[in-house]
């Protein structure tokens, strides 16, 4: 029997921001991690080709850039050097133009002026307003709920930001707030492209604030991306954790948290070996699987399993990785590349995508998230070559494609190869020649996702919706909404809490934070100890 003061079960990014923000405080932690390689939905690998580096899930990290809690790792003396490509996003229209996010506000709003007169001066204002009050606004979202100190300094600058017409701007519907704001397809593009990245309807309120922050934060810190792949970020952290004395278990899978007198003592692996945690436990896992298995339901409230039935997860995923011998053939090439591209001609294409998933329905034109690795970090791919992504969001449970037919909603091989040939069909109309360039191709479905991490389940990227009803003090159901949980010295870690998915360390840091305090309470209080494992 092992025993340390804090057992961290996962190693995704807020795994590891929780574990090094512990070891930082002096704490022995270990960190048990079920796949054989850490990092959780931040790795990469070279299975589609020897040659290529492919992240195997998230790829760009604008949120991490600008998290205060990763900034402070330092992670740069780690390994971690961030590239960017030549123009941070874009969007391609069959008509054969671009609208493109430049490295600079000015140089978007030039692009944007040609596409439609006005639109740059419109896209200035967005950047000005996020100038009085960004730094703020992003303390808040990361902060635990609620959030008094950064609120307080969000509230103070608002006026400056344009005050009340501001915040009814945020909370307006990406759809109405872009189309009144914007009269051209290319800047409503750019924001709406980044609202996709959650599963929130562009003709609902949140959708803004998603498109709000990460436009703003692509346009004033980019999107970069790890020189040599997603797993130099988490390889980075695992380093700085193990540098500094941490104890990290790959292959490690936890099945049991042990609740002794309603506090978390000890967590029990596969094998039967067990990890006695002096301190806390913090779970860097989806909050069905800490509150629907590892913790027994006797030790949890009646009520916060009952609505735990009720938590929902945002969308599936098919994601679909090429090794390719040059680069994308673009029916028009943007004078700079955009690392992250997104494929829809207009809002309401993506609206339609979404109503579709909505449904159930397997969508007839799939809204797509592209990353052209390369373009970023050209050691990704052999000179001149591109190691390129896409995915796309499916039903969790199908009721019909809304295509051709072909799907069933199974997710099985065949399932996923052909939303891949229906994904790579889009492409190929964008970019005439694009099949004659691929090398090889990898299809990741919901199950293949799920296999290699099981946070994702049936390929959900976000740990639960980003919908506003399982938010703040809803997320991961209502009465939680922090990091603490019902059962003492144990700790939600995941994107399954406030402030859900993207790689910001947030939660992690958020838990760390939570135990560091109650801890400190704790000590103070005098208890008779006691063996802590039963
Ligand atoms: C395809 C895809 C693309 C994405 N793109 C981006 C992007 O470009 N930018 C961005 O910011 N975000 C992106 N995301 C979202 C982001 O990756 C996640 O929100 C983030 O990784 C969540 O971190 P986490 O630490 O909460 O969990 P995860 O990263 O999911 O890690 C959880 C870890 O816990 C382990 N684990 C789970 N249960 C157990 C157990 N019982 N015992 C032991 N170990 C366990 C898992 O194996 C896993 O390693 C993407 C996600 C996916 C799937």
């Amino acid at each position: 029997m092992a025993v340390t003061d804090a057992v961290v079960i996962g190693s995704g990014p807020n795994g590891l921001v929780a574990a090094n923000l512990l070891a930082d405080h002096g704490w022995a932690v270990t960190v048990l991690e079920a796949q054989d390689a850490p990092g959780g939905a931040v790795r990469s690998d070279s299975e589609v080709h020897p040659d290529f580096v492919h992240d195997t899930f998230s790829s760009f990290y604008p949120l991490a850039a600008a998290s205060p809690t990763i900034r402070a790792l330092e992670l740069d003396r780690h390994g971690l050097e961030w590239m960017h490509a030549p123009a941070v996003a874009g969007t391609p229209f069959l008509a054969g133009e671009w609208a493109v996010m430049h490295r600079t506000p000015e140089e978007t709003a030039a692009s944007l002026d040609a596409l439609a007169p006005g639109d740059g001066q419109a896209w200035l204002d967005l950047c000005a307003g996020w100038r009085k009050v960004g730094d703020a606004a992003i303390r808040a979202l990361l902060e635990p709920f609620p959030p008094v100190r950064a609120g307080v300094r969000l509230a103070t600058r608002l006026p400056g930001a344009g005050g009340l017409g501001f915040v009814q701007m945020l909370l307006a519907p990406l759809q109405s707030m872009a189309g009144t704001r914007f009269s051209g397809r290319g800047a409503q593009m750019l924001l709406a492209g980044n609202a996709a990245h959650a599963d929130i309807p562009m003709d609902a309120s949140g959708s803004t604030i998603m498109a709000w922050v990460l436009a703003m934060i692509g346009q004033h810190l980019g999107y970069p991306v790890p020189r040599g792949g997603a797993g130099m970020l988490s390889g980075a952290m695992v380093r700085r954790f193990t540098a500094g004395g941490g104890d990290l278990r790959v292959g490690t899978h936890a099945r049991r948290v042990i609740v002794r007198d309603g506090r978390a003592v000890a967590v029990e692996t596969d094998d039967g070996e067990v990890f006695t945690a002096r301190r806390a436990v913090l779970a860097d896992v989806s909050a069905p699987s800490l509150f629907g298995g590892l913790v027994a339901e006797q030790d949890l409230p009646a009520r916060l399993v009952r609505r735990m039935e009720r938590f929902e997860w945002d969308p599936g995923t098919v994601k679909v990785d090429y090794a390719l011998s040059g680069p994308v053939p673009w029916e028009v090439t943007p004078a700079q590349t955009p690392g992250t591209v997104h494929i829809a001609e207009s809002i309401d294409e993506i609206r339609m995508s979404g109503a579709h998933l909505a449904a159930g329905a397997v969508p007839a034109v799939p809204f797509l998230l592209v990353g052209q690795m390369a373009a970023a970090d050209p050691g990704r791919a052999p000179e001149g070559a591109e190691s390129l992504w896409l995915y796309t969001h499916v039903p969790h449970h199908t009721t019909h494609d809304a295509g051709d037919g072909s799907i069933s909603g199974r997710w099985d091989r065949d399932d996923v190869e052909r939303m891949a040939d229906r994904m790579q069909a889009r492409i190929e109309a964008y970019a005439p020649g694009f099949e004659g360039r691929i090398l090889a191709r990898r299809t990741l479905g919901p199950r293949e996702l799920e296999a290699r991490n099981e946070n994702l389940v049936g390929g959900s990227v976000n740990g639960g919706t980003a919908n506003l009803h399982q938010q703040l003090v809803f997320r991961p159901v209502p009465g939680l909404g922090r990091a603490e949980t019902p059962v003492a010295g144990l700790y939600l870690a995941s994107a399954s809490a406030h402030p859900g998915g993207g790689v910001h360390g947030a939660c992690g840091s958020n838990a760390a934070r939570a135990a560091v305090a109650h801890d400190r309470v704790r000590s103070f209080i005098p208890t008779r100890r006691k063996d802590p494992i039963p």
